[in-house]
């Protein structure tokens, strides 16, 4: 099979669909990959790079979409790019089509086969291709809180891990999933006191039996996250409900007794945040002030480490997609169940329920 990469053209993504050892796994299976020129070089990876896995350089995205038997890709496809797929093409991407009424149209006007990442489902359960973006967010979330706590940033000027002499920094995190227990594995590593929250004990067992009494864990409920969140220096905000927008958990009241200038960072803004002050930021604006509370609130935090983001999207998309070149998609949906549900688009018809009953088409 001819696999093609196109460079991304989303506004300020840099990441890319294949890596050179992604690139170098599908050769050895006797297929051909094609790249757009250019395509990783803001992240590090030249076109030299996909050469020497055995790539071929494509002039442009048309040359990649009209050639390649299966498009990869990391965020949904542009309206440009969606009217470059044709009938029988595989699309492997991010797509998120339930709130996105015109991609869909778009897609299934295609004729392509469309799997997305962020449906597909693990044999432990879980949603595998969307887990290694939580573990960039959740680790980022300590880095970028640290960085705001200080002064210049609008924070209190506060080093987390403290000194000798002077007590280290109070981080809360809401949340012990996949954000969660990443956040916290960093802020144990930077000396701060960490507290823990979470309505599912098991989650909280689990990281008791790591971290022992390096952490406090915390039965999540409106007393325990008030008294944490009025006490913190920094709070991560990490939870999920899934299919359902995250609950707001931390009221405008609780903002308002925090300490001045403490930073809290909202993970689940991308779910519509767990404080009932965020609203979405970006890269090039991260934060505001609500009641002299630094709100670091990115709705793509794993687009600001886009190499990181890239070796480990790759880890977990790459597999799939060595199984749908090697067998066909047709094929390689029959064999995994797990991969199927990735399916959300197929030769003109929605195939995902969610997305079907959300935007109204016949499943
Ligand atoms: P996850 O399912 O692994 O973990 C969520 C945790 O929240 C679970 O342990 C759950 O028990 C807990 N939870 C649910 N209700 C709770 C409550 N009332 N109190 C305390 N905990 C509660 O999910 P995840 O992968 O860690 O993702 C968390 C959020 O981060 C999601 O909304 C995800 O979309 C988002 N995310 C954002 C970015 C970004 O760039 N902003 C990147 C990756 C993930």
């Amino acid at each position: 099979m001819l696999v093609g990469v196109p460079k991304e053209i989303k506004n300020n993504e840099y990441r890319v669909g294949l890596t050179p050892p992604s690139v170098r796994e599908l050769m050895a299976r006797g297929h051909q990959v094609i790249i757009q020129q250019g395509a990783g070089h803001e992240i590090g990876i030249d076109d030299a790079h996909y050469t020497a896995a055995g790539a071929t350089i494509a002039d442009s995205a048309h040359e990649v979409f009209s050639r390649a038997d299966m498009i990869v890709k990391v965020k949904e496809p542009q309206p440009a790019e969606c009217a470059m797929l044709r009938e029988g093409q595989i699309l492997y991407t991010y797509l998120h089509l339930a709130p996105d009424p015109e991609q869909t149209a778009a897609l299934v006007k295609s004729g392509a086969i469309c799997i997305a990442y962020e449906t597909i489902t693990g044999p432990g359960g879980g949603l595998p291709l969307l887990a290694p973006m939580s573990e960039v967010a959740g680790r980022m979330a300590i880095q970028a809180g640290a960085a705001h706590l200080e002064k210049s940033r609008g924070g209190m000027g506060l080093l987390l891990g403290g000194v000798p002499g002077v007590a280290a920094g109070h981080v809360v995190i809401i949340g012990a999933g996949v954000v969660g227990a990443n956040a916290l594995q960093m802020a144990v590593g930077t000396g701060a006191r960490v507290t823990v929250l979470d309505k599912n004990v098991d989650r909280l067992r689990q990281l008791d039996l790591v971290f022992g009494n390096r952490i406090s864990t915390l039965y999540s409920n409106a007393h325990a996250l008030e008294e944490a969140v009025v006490s913190a220096d920094l709070v991560i905000g990490g939870v999920l409900v899934p299919g359902a927008a995250a609950p707001k958990l931390v009221t405008r009241d609780m903002v308002s007794r925090m300490k001045k200038g403490a930073v809290v960072v909202d993970v689940a803004i991308d779910q519509g945040g767990c404080f009932e002050t965020s609203h979405p930021t970006t890269h090039a604006d991260p934060t505001f002030l609500v009641d002299g509370v630094v709100h670091y609130c990115v709705a793509n935090m794993p687009g600001a480490v886009a190499r990181t983001s890239t070796f480990a999207l790759n880890n977990a998309t790459i597999g799939h997609a060595l199984a749908l070149a090697n067998k066909g998609w047709r094929r390689a949906l029959a064999d995994d169940v797990h991969l199927r549900h990735g399916l959300n688009v197929c030769q003109g018809k929605v195939t995902f329920e969610a997305v079907a009953q959300a935007l109204g088409y016949d499943y």
